[in-house]
């Protein structure tokens, strides 16, 4: 199950980052991937505004973790950027704190992926213009995932409303499933 969609401002970003926000629960694990730049700690601050979090949100490059309390969940904001951190985040007892009571979103994800829990909900923001951003939602590690929770993440996916200053793109066609029509969309994606 896939989204893409396109933002076409930092405000339009982090509205899709408030709609899952309100919508989340506790245990959920999204990745979060994309350049400099791209919009991730705008998304983020979407996800904790989402969640009814009034602190602001910064990017974690230089702490491995960053809690963020007071809303309906708490949020763990973890950053795998700097070398080492793939250890780091084994070690120092990240898994206290992902998958748990809390909502988990990890940045620079590739890096850990295959240490981290399943299902997960991967966010992929891609450069356009210097105001438009693609934002791709889609599940990942279908292998290993407790009954319902892959199933829990799409359907929130499917429901999920396009905010304002966000067109959706096509859904990628996937050969493997005649039944999945190949478009919902209003624009062609990358
Ligand atoms: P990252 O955390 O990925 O490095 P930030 O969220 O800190 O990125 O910064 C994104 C920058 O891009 C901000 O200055 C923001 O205003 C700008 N921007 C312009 N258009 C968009 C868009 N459509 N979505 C997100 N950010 C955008
Ligand atoms: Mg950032």
């Amino acid at each position: 199950m896939e989204r893409r969609f396109k933002s076409l401002s930092a405000e339009a970003t982090e509205e899709i980052g408030v709609r899952l926000g309100e919508q989340l629960w506790g245990g959920i694990v999204l990745t979060l991937d994309g350049d400099l730049g791209a919009g991730k700690t705008t998304f983020v601050r979407g996800l904790a505004r989402g969640l009814g979090i009034e602190d602001g949100v910064a990017s974690p490059t230089y702490t491995l973790m960053q809690q963020h309390d007071g809303g309906r969940l708490p949020l763990y904001h973890f950053d795998a950027w700097m070398e080492g951190r793939e250890k780091a985040l084994l070690a120092d007892g990240a898994d206290e704190f992902l998958g748990q009571d809390g909502v988990s979103v990890v940045e620079w994800a590739g890096r850990v992926e295959g240490w981290l829990p399943s299902p997960r909900l991967s966010v992929e923001l891609l450069h356009d213009s210097p105001d438009t951003r693609w934002v791709h939602l889609r599940t990942a590690g279908a292998e290993g995932a407790p009954e319902g929770a892959l199933e829990r993440i799409e359907a929130l996916l499917r429901t999920l409303d396009v905010p304002g200053g966000v067109v959706e793109a096509a859904a990628p066609a996937k050969s493997d499933d005649p039944a999945e029509p190949s478009g919902r969309g209003h624009v062609e994606g990358p």
